[in-house]
This record gives C-alpha cells, structure tokens and sequence, in this order.
C-alpha cells in the first residue's frame, strides 16, 4: 500500500523516482520489499507507462540509513539519502523547493501514503465519516511500555487516552507520554481527553508508565536518549540537554533545591526557540511537562526553604585541583 501510495504520488507530482527511507534496524525488511517491488514492476504497476498511462514513467528504490532519529527531519532525511551526515537543513528553502540532489522534493510519511490509497479506492466522504470534526479518518497508534498487548494499533482519530489503554491492556497508569520522547506527560487528570488535532495531537507515538516507575527516571531517560541523538550542529541543543540532564541528575540525588526546579523550566522553555530542528525544540518537553504534571515527585526531592546547594563543598570540590597545582586553601 506504501508503494502504490509512492506511484500515486509520483503521478500527482511528475516525479519519476521515489525513494523510500528505513533506519538500519528495519534492514531485516529489505528481502521482502524488494520482493513486492519486483512484482509491481512484473505487473506494470512500476517502471513505464504504469499501468498503460503513456509517459506515467515512475520507480522506487529502498535505501537504509544509519539508525539516527534526527533523519525523521525531512531535510536530515534528504541529507541522508544523498549519502551525507543526516543532518537538518536551514530552512528556507524547503524541500518542495531545493530538495534531494537539489530538485524539488515531496517527503511523507508511510501512514499517509497509505492513506491515500484508502482514500482514492472508497473516497473522500467514506473517509471523513471517520475521526473528528477537525480531524479525520484513522491514525496508527504505536503503543509500548507497561502494557499488557504492546503493538500498533490502528484507531479513528478521537478516541481518548483511557479508551487507548483499555485496548492495549494497561492497568494501573500513572502516566502516558503521548507523542513520543518529544511529546507531552499526561497523568490521569488528562486521560478523558481525545486524541486528534483540536485535543491532543500525536504523530503515533503512545508510551505508558504504570504505577511503579518514578517520573524522574522515565524523564532522565528521554534527556539521554536526546543527548545521545543530538547532531551537534546547534550549542544549545548539543549542550543545553546535558546541563538539564546534569540539574535532574542533582535533584534526584535529593542535593536540589527550589531554584533548580525554575532553571529547569526557564532554560527547557529555551530550547523551543534556540534550535534549528524539531528534535532540539522538543528535546525539553518532557521535563516541561513532568513539572507541570507530577511537579511533586520533584518537589519531594528539593530541599525545602533553601535557594542555594547547602550540602556543597568548597573544599572537597578544588581538592583534585589543589593536588595538581600542588597548593591548598589555608585553613
Ligand atoms: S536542534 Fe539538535 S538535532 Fe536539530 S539540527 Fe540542531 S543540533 Fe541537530
């Protein structure tokens, strides 16, 4: 479906080469991709004249990247398939504009693609008479974590949270990250909401944490992966997410005090507009929106009354440097 997707849009655009992009780790998919590519093209369906349309000349090809998130950014995409460092492109111009190889360039995802394809066979009104007002037909919903029937699950747009871990088996929620390591921290207070664009928007991704994890930790482990996944091009994004890492790492040591808690969400609301890309914009939501929503568990840890570190110490701190220089504070 994804490739006929790839055709049609190959036909609504004149493009006559479609690429298609997996991370490395779909690599155990390629055999059975290239199976159906031969087939379409045994069909007519590939290649010339598709499907007896003289001049509807259009092919795919698959390429695999090296497993980076930042090469989801369309332009890290491009830069990718063109062989470079998936590295974000300033924008403007926009792919449409200068894309792959410099030519004009249409970038979807699989979903929507696919989309199309359900659209053009049962038509526009079957299609909207599904999802919400705003917000039509269905969306695929990756749902992991403490589930009991982790899986991908496709669903009419508009259903809520509650009715989106019922389905996957989730008992005992104490939070949802919707949207991704980028996305938000829901708790229970929000689990009434729908899922579409005019509520709460996601691109899949539905990740749930149950009752026995600390907050702290899931969000310490998004700011690893966004350090890890980072390509480095902007300061902020490539340094920023350390510090934020670092200050967390300090108030889960229980050594926080309250000012921490304001420096984490003064320099988090920082990064939405010293990034070049998604990635770094985004890479502060989840401790944005754990503060907003399980401000407690933080708060449990700070110190309480204090606006400064009370457990440092002067003396320990310089004492590998005393040592180098060979002289120490006098007592
Ligand atoms: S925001 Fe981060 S991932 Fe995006 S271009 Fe800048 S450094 Fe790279």
């Amino acid at each position: 479906m994804v490739f006929e997707g790839m055709a049609l849009a190959g036909y609504a655009t004149g493009a006559k080469l479609g690429i298609l992009y997996l991370r490395e780790e779909y690599r155990y998919l390629e055999k059975q991709l290239e199976t159906v590519l031969l087939g379409m093209r045994g069909k007519g369906l590939l290649g010339r004249n598709i499907a007896g349309k003289e001049g509807f000349d259009y092919d795919i090809r698959i390429q695999f990247g090296a497993g980076a998130y930042v090469c989801g950014e369309e332009s890290a995409l491009i830069e990718s398939c063109e062989g470079k460092r998936g590295e974000p492109r300033n924008r403007p111009p926009f792919p449409v504009q200068v894309g792959y190889l410099d030519k004009p360039t249409v970038i979807n995802n699989v979903e929507s693609l696919c989309s199309v394809v359900k659209i053009l066979e049962k038509g526009a009104e079957w299609y909207k008479s599904m999802g919400t007002k705003e917000t039509s037909g269905t969306k695929l919903l990756s749902i992991s974590g403490d589930v009991r029937y982790p899986g991908v699950f496709e669903v009419e747009w508009g259903i809520t949270v509650q009715e989106a871990l019922e389905m996957s088996g989730a008992m005992n929620v104490k939070a949802v990250q919707v949207g991704g390591p980028s996305g938000r921290l829901i708790g229970p207070n929000e689990f009434h909401r729908t899922i579409c664009y005019e509520d709460l928007p996601t691109g899949g991704a539905f990740i749930v944490i149950g009752e026995g994890r600390k907050i702290l930790d899931v969000v310490k482990n998004f700011m690893d992966f966004f350090i890890d996944e980072s390509c480095g091009s902007c300061a902020p994004c490539r340094y920023l997410t350390v510090i934020l890492r670092n200050k967390l790492n300090k108030i889960m040591e229980g050594k926080g005090v309250a000012s921490d808690l304001d420096d984490l969400v003064n320099w988090g609301k920082q990064m939405k507009i010293a990034n070049r890309c998604g990635l770094g914009q985004s890479a502060a939501n989840p401790i944005l929106s754990s503060i907003e929503n399980f401000r407690y568990e933080y708060e449990a840890k700070i110190e309480k009354g204090k606006d400064f570190d009370t457990r440092f110490d002067l003396n320990k701190a310089i004492q590998e440097s005393s040592r180098a220089v060979g002289r120490f504070p006098q007592a």
